[in-house]
């Protein structure tokens, strides 16, 4: 699977989007989209992290080098620092998944 690399478009063609901040609706704001793919940029303060943050914590797990290794490689194929469309819950949700996958943690 090849993810895009994602462009934004420019600040005329934004979209605007209903915008939701702690579960709430804060009606509509421009969101940029990519111009290759059109993923809709995630603008909330619920933002993704990258990939080296998650890395960190498995680190500090009781897990194998080759789980590390396994866990790493199932969370780039599933694009899951792409700050598009991840948001930072829906990345725990999915690391707690594949960590349970390949550990009894
Ligand atoms: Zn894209």
């Amino acid at each position: 699977m090849i993810h895009c690399r994602h462009e934004s478009c420019g600040a005329a063609e934004k979209v605007w989007l209903p915008y939701e901040f702690d579960g709430r609706s804060k009606g509509l704001k421009p969101h940029p989209y990519c111009i290759h793919c059109g993923a809709v940029k995630n603008i909330s303060p619920d933002r993704a992290k990258p990939l080296g943050y998650y890395v960190n914590e498995l680190a500090k797990k009781p897990i194998t080098k080759v789980q590390m290794r396994l866990i790493i490689k199932e969370l780039e194929a599933l694009g899951f620092d792409d700050a598009y469309s991840m948001t930072m819950s829906a990345q725990e949700k999915v690391f707690i998944s594949v960590l349970k996958k390949y550990c009894k943690i």
